[in-house]
């Protein structure tokens, strides 16, 4: 990966040799591998011990998780924040493993959508609640950056499923504790916004 990035640095015109570039490659490397570190990460090795039995049916909500990840058309960062919520039917899942999953996925290649719906299927096979709701909300550098269609460099994404998709009260109890920051008309009936970077740009 190394010669790539020199190679890349020359052919943007720079000088791989002169000292501030000196390294870069080494760098670039180091923070494309843990960015990606999603990819080799086992998901039943990070919620090892994390999976309770419970006599417990309440809504359970982690909101405003931090995530950065990579546009997979541009290799430019999209981040913001992430809301996971479920209604549990036997067992709940630590709640400091939540963040931990969103990272699994988020230290990707990815779309918002997809990545979205991977964090909800993920905590439908592990757990089977009732129903899973995830929410993301992110600033696409590709967008922002690049000066193209800024007014959706901010996008929301949803993954409705079981009472979250079936119940619109259930789902509107949802929304409204995460208040999102900026109202999008189309997720109040669960469906994704239209949003994210253009991939053909
Ligand atoms: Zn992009």
């Amino acid at each position: 990966m190394q010669e790539l990035i020199r190679k890349l640095l020359a052919d943007l015109g720079e000088d791989p040799a002169r000292e501030g570039l000196r390294d870069t490659p080494k760098r670039v490397e180091k923070a494309y591998r843990f960015l990606t570190s999603g990819y080799n990460a086992d998901i039943d090795q990070v919620l090892n011990n994390a999976l309770f039995t419970v006599d417990y049916s309440e809504m359970v909500i982690v909101k405003d998780i931090d995530f950065y990840s990579l546009c997979e058309h541009h290799l430019l960062p999209f981040f913001g924040k992430c809301h996971v919520a479920y209604i549990p039917s036997t067992k709940v899942i630590g709640l400091s493993k939540i963040p931990r999953v969103v990272d699994v996925f988020a230290r990707r290649l990815q779309v918002q959508e997809r990545l979205t719906n991977q964090i909800a299927d993920t905590i439908r096979e592990k757990i089977v609640p009732l129903g899973v709701a995830v929410v993301m909300e992110a600033t696409h550098l590709c967008m922002s950056m690049r000066g193209v269609e800024k007014q959706n460099s901010f996008a929301v994404t949803s993954a409705m499923q079981g009472a979250f998709r079936n119940n619109a009260r259930t789902r509107m109890e949802f929304l409204e504790l995460i208040k999102l920051r900026s109202a999008v008309p189309g997720l109040r009936d669960g469906a994704s916004a239209r949003y994210e970077c253009v991939g053909e740009d």
